[in-house]
């Protein structure tokens, strides 16, 4: 869809199975339950949704899903359907090489796993968007180089150590305009280095979430993921962006909706925050 004079669509890379749990918190079973209905394993489905922003002859990606290297048994433990990114892309006329910039939310699996492929044979992995840049926060990048007992099973080096040594990686810190009407704003919460892509143009707004809103199920505030390190923080980064995109309409754009994907926040006959979805493709 156009957004002033950019045009930003939806790319899944697929979706994977999460412990429907873990991905509510502390809410409990008999109320998340409701929302989402859980397999036999416990699991709800998540969406691997990328945005793809085309503005000033630049392609954007914002996260890359989860790619094809997780093994058979990680398939199998989250019911993986993924790496499906470069052929959707493709299809939208966009090859690999033509990605000028990545903007990675933060680099857990699912959301940088698709930024490098196996070669051929079974190499080590490369890039897969050849030309780009891939923007991380400092913050975020130091995290997943320096995990622990807690942290470690999130991160698989192989998605990003390979940027760093084809010179393919750049590190920001703290809110940055990477191209006229495109910010980087960090969060923290779900990471210390977590951040959120902001779109302007023509006085027309659209927001990547990322891991700090996965879901519209996660609107109400506590409704934070167990995955979250710092979740103190994301309730106050949560809090901080509704209001804003409330304020000036945003559209904003769920990384792991599956029902509903995008949309804009209205209020119901109660007063609470809720989404009007829209379909953009
Ligand atoms: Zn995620």
């Amino acid at each position: 869809m156009r957004l002033g004079s950019a045009e930003i669509s939806i790319v899944s890379d697929g979706v994977f199975r999460v412990d429907g749990g873990a991905v509510f918190g502390v809410v409990p079973k008999t109320i998340w339950s409701g929302l989402r209905q859980p397999d036999r394993k416990n699991r709800v489905e998540l969406g691997l949704n990328c945005m793809l922003i085309r503005s000033g002859g630049k392609n954007v990606l914002v996260d890359t899903g989860i790619g094809a290297k997780p093994d058979r048994n990680m398939r199998t433990n989250y019911g993986m359907r993924a790496g499906k990114l470069v052929e959707n892309l493709t299809q939208q006329g966009v090859r690999p090489e033509d990605v000028d910039l990545v903007i990675l939310t933060h680099l857990h699996f699912d959301h940088a796993g698709g930024c490098t492929r196996y070669g051929r044979g079974g190499s080590e992995p490369t890039p897969v968007f050849t030309s780009a840049t891939h923007l991380v926060q400092r913050a975020d990048w130091e995290e997943a180089s320096a995990t622990n007992e807690r942290t470690r099973a999130a991160y698989n080096p192989q998605d990003f150590v390979p940027l760093e040594q084809s010179g393919q990686l750049e590190l920001l810190d703290g809110d940055t305009e990477v191209l006229p009407g495109l910010w980087a704003r960090r969060t923290g919460g779900h990471t210390a280095g977590h951040q959120f892509t902001l779109v302007e143009s023509e006085g027309e707004r659209a927001a990547c979430l990322g891991d700090v809103l996965p879901t519209p199920e996660h609107l109400p505030f506590n409704y934070l993921t167990s995955f979250d390190l710092y979740p103190q923080d994301t309730v106050t980064a949560k809090r901080q962006l509704l209001e804003e995109a409330e304020r000036n309409n945003w559209l904003l754009v769920f990384g792991h909706g599956v029902e509903h994907v995008a949309g804009r926040l209205t209020r119901n006959e109660a007063g609470r925050l809720t989404l009007a979805p829209e379909e953009i493709g």
